[in-house]
């Protein structure tokens, strides 16, 4: 059985559940996971949205709604995006190895758990264009979830959501010298130790990380 969240909390699921569906999304609320495992990476996650032929959102609620809900307004705000055919969101997919840009980005620098097309051969140019497309989409989906945020008038506070997105944002900058993303459970977006150094806006340069903040990183999300 279901425990009772806030109103606001209520509110939203109450939108979102006939919203998904209506738009052929699946939408997996996973009350009994900590995590869940993303068809697409097999990798285990807070959540998730897929495209394709199944849509599905999925986000891992055993927690606290502190720590699932600012997820699955993130993964909702993808959603969105396919909706509404944004091209940074079709832009992830790329062709012609008809992989996301995530995947190769990660895959380009060895040791990280998403390498698996270690034989795809990158240039200098197509990496810095992966990374564009990846922070561009991410970035995008942030600054909607601030609008969705306030319009639900969700128990996340907005300005510190900007400083846990932005140590989001900028980690992927962190990809190419920790050599793949942080391990689950060391989030830089739950490690105040780390989101503190950011700040409560999004008009900064993601490809260059903060001495303090990588400090911050290199300490907390390895
Ligand atoms: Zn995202």
């Amino acid at each position: 059985m279901r425990i009772n969240y806030p109103k606001t909390v209520e509110n939203f699921l109450f939108y979102l559940s006939p919203y998904a569906s209506g738009h052929g999304v699946e939408l997996d609320l996973a009350y009994h996971r900590e995590f869940v495992v993303c068809p697409a990476t097999d990798i285990e996650m807070n959540g998730y949205f897929i495209s394709g032929r199944r849509p599905k959102l999925c986000v891992a609620m055993k927690k606290p709604v502190s720590d699932w809900l600012h997820v699955l307004v993130h993964e909702s705000c993808h959603m969105d995006q396919w909706l509404e055919g944004s091209p940074l969101w079709r832009d992830l997919m790329v062709a012609p190895w008809g992989k996301s840009a995530l995947e190769l980005f990660c895959g380009a620098f060895r040791g990280g758990k998403n390498d698996t097309n270690e034989s795809i051969p990158l240039s200098e140019e197509d990496i810095e264009d992966l990374f564009g497309r990846i922070v561009a989409a991410e970035r995008d989906c942030e600054e909607r979830a601030v609008e969705k945020i306030k319009a639900y008038d969700l128990p996340i506070d907005p300005s510190e959501y900007i400083r846990r997105a932005n140590a989001y944002l900028w980690y992927h900058a962190m990809i190419p010298v920790l050599g793949g993303f942080y391990p689950t459970g060391k989030e830089p977006y739950r490690i105040k130790e780390v989101w503190a150094h950011c700040p409560d806006h999004f008009d900064n340069d993601y490809a260059v990380v903060p001495k303090i903040l990588e400090r911050a990183y290199r300490t907390y999300c390895v």
